[in-house]
């Protein structure tokens, strides 16, 4: 695809032909799963759906997200990004889901299968996904994410494989439950990949600690700040787009205690060192707790 002489530009085309082969891919794959009778190949279809949505909602989060905080949303949009990862995790989840109950019917109640078109869809399924392999790999440096997204287009490709190999085994054995079983086991790696999504989603929306940071960590770093004898109510969430928020009561030392504004700076200075740059810090006495701190203290 031309000089990669503009590595955004480039990076911006990747994403736009991958919406548009996996959405043309999903159409063809649905059309001729539900008119020739194989499961197996609505649920392929449907993991290509997800992506396609997925897709599109966390490229729809990212433009919100950039918006600057305003009126009433003082944190900004970025938590949009949380939001359309939960919606798509619910999503595929149901879809997979629908698959497997579906499929555990057909177990019972086999249907025919046309398996000639099928293979051909699930064939087209593997050469997608491997092209876009090729388009997202393009480069010799893979960042961790590109890296995430080639290993999920590989294991696209290989669940189209399995739908390619049931096909031409129901083709020479007649044996059309197969295509019930290939859809229950797509069904159910479609379940497991959206629960993973699912549970970070669910988390961020919980306020838990983002994974990248170590709570113990960021304790032990305030009281190695000079002066700080305890660490209270200490609180870190994400605000999506990778910004992070904390706040903390820090209880100080009375006598040799320092100046709060040289120890607030080295306080915010070690955050700011480990990736928070948002940080809203308390100073209390030792001994002379605040009133709400008596009453929310946790141990
Ligand atoms: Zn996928």
């Amino acid at each position: 695809m031309g000089h990669n002489h503009n590595h955004n530009h480039n990076h911006a085309g990747a994403f736009r032909w991958s919406v548009v082969l996996n959405a043309l891919l999903t159409g063809v794959q649905l059309a001729i799963g539900f008119g020739f009778g194989s499961l197996a190949l609505v649920g392929d279809a449907i993991h290509n759906l997800g992506d396609v949505v997925g897709l599109l909602l966390a490229w729809g989060a990212e433009r919100l997200s950039a918006r600057p905080a305003q009126g009433r949303f003082t944190y900004g949009f970025g938590r949009s990004t949380q939001l359309a990862a939960l919606t798509n995790g619910l999503l595929v989840f149901g879809a997979g889901l629908l698959v497997v109950v579906e499929g555990l019917d057909r177990l019972q109640h086999p249907e025919p299968l046309v398996a000639g078109p099928v293979a051909v869809a699930a064939a087209a399924g593997i050469v997608v996904n491997l092209l876009s392999v090729r388009l997202f790999g393009g480069h010799q440096h893979l960042d961790l994410n590109r890296r995430a997204a080639v290993l999920h287009l590989l294991s696209d490709a290989a669940v189209s494989a399995a739908v390619l190999i049931s096909a031409l085994l129901v083709a020479f054995s007649g044996w059309v439950v197969l295509d019930a079983i290939t859809a229950i086991a797509v069904g159910v790696a479609v379940m497991f990949s959206a629960w993973g999504l699912l549970k970070q989603a669910l988390a961020a929306s919980l306020d838990a600690v983002p994974e990248e940071f170590d709570l113990g960590q960021i304790s032990g770093e305030l009281l190695q700040v000079p002066g700080v004898r305890e660490v209270s109510q200490l609180h870190i969430w994400g605000l999506g787009g990778g910004r992070v928020a904390l706040t903390a009561h820090l209880i100080c030392e009375v006598n040799g205690g320092r100046p709060s504004d040289s120890l607030l700076r080295d306080a915010e200075a070690r955050l700011h060192h480990l990736g928070i740059a948002k940080t809203t810090l308390q100073l209390e006495q030792f001994g002379n707790p605040l009133p709400e701190h008596a009453i929310g203290h946790s141990d």
